[in-house]
């Protein structure tokens, strides 16, 4: 086995295994654990559920912004539509080079209809155990977002979890003792939280209330600054803590300039205020990870390392695999470096030897 030697690192000399003897000379930076994505519906112009054969274009590019892992994130479709794309992008997981695929998250349809965000709501339908059973034989599905509370819902989930899928809570209005019991039957994650859920008052925890108080769940957030005020995310981090991890939420204008884009076959409007639908409802993001991870410690106060850990090994422990892919940031926590597999896979100052 051979030996990749990061070199000059703040914190000391890092190896690790890779093909072949190389040398990366990491002076100034600080070498972290690659960053994790679970939920990035596309980029630089591929959008994941309608394009899949081209998912390999986005984890070559996905690199750049620190992620070295992923699951390729398709929203709520016709059925042959989502199957489709569940199969193709299952291909992605043998190949190489970029950002690894962990299985693809499957967000929607089981969905509220009145918590539908950016998905068609004509195209949202209520669970179906046959349906998921055809995701599940793909062997290629490492998680669902799905709305708990639906009838049928419970049927699903037992029928995923027991084929190792994630089952996350998602554009629900669950409240507080639906969650507990859905929770009990195989529920461990939330998807976005405050986005397309029960918004919590005093006297109505609301999903979002059910989902903070929860005490077991992991909590996937979206900090672009846009999705979710500052102030809430400082709230979701001192009410989780390590159960808090990172999403992009990225969809195919992601790296992509300001204009008019499409996801899911929807017109999308990207400007100063993030990707927007024709009625102006924030379709997905344009967030990079590595810049997720600098906000959390802006909006929250915690150390880089707690954000980093957010955006690495908090989402590898949700999906239950290891992270020993690295990440090397400059002392203004942008990747200079992305290490996959003991390969230097993107290197923006040539510190390759
Ligand atoms: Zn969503």
């Amino acid at each position: 086995v051979a030996t990749l030697a990061i070199r000059n690192a703040i914190g000391g000399d890092v190896f690790v295994e890779g093909p072949v003897e190389a040398t990366i000379d990491a002076t100034g930076c600080r070498v972290v654990p690659g960053f994790v994505d679970l939920q990035c519906n596309g980029g630089w112009g591929v959008d994941f559920t309608t394009e899949p054969e081209r998912a390999a274009e986005v984890a070559a590019r996905l690199p750049e912004t620190g992620v070295t892992a992923f699951c390729p994130t398709i929203i709520t479709a016709p059925p042959d539509v989502m199957l489709h794309a569940i199969k193709v992008l299952d291909l992605l997981r043998h190949s190489s080079p970029g950002a690894r695929s962990l299985g693809v998250h499957v967000e929607g349809p089981f969905l509220n209809p009145g918590r539908a965000g950016a998905h068609p709501v004509r195209h949202i339908r209520p669970p179906s155990r046959e349906e998921a059973g055809q995701w599940a034989a793909t062997g290629g599905v490492a998680m669902v977002t799905l709305a708990p509370e639906l009838h049928g819902a419970f049927d699903v989930i037992t029928h995923l979890t027991s084929r190792g899928i994630v089952v996350s809570c998602g554009h629900s209005e669950i409240s507080v003792p639906v969650l507990e019991e859905a929770v009990r039957v195989g529920v461990t994650a939330a998807t976005h939280l405050y986005n397309a859920m029960g918004s919590m008052s005093a006297r109505m925890p609301g999903t979002a209330g059910a989902v903070l108080a929860n005490r077991s769940l992991y909590v996937g957030l979206i900090a672009d600054g846009l999705h979710v005020d500052p102030a809430m995310v400082s709230i979701a981090f001192k009410a989780l803590g390590s159960r808090l991890f990172l999403v992009s939420d990225a969809i195919s204008a992601l790296g992509l300039e300001p204009g008019t884009h499409r996801i899911g076959g929807m017109e999308v409007t990207v400007g100063e205020g993030g990707p927007r639908t024709a009625d102006g409802v924030l379709a997905g993001s344009v967030l990079r990870m590595d810049e997720a991870v600098r906000n959390l410690a802006a909006f929250t106060g915690c150390s880089i390392d707690e954000a980093i850990a957010a955006a690495s090994t908090i989402p590898a422990s949700v999906l239950g695999v290891s992270q020993d892919d690295r990440v090397l940031l400059d002392a203004d926590n942008r990747v200079a470096a992305t290490v996959i597999s003991g390969q230097v896979v993107f290197d923006r100052d040539g510190r390759a030897g």
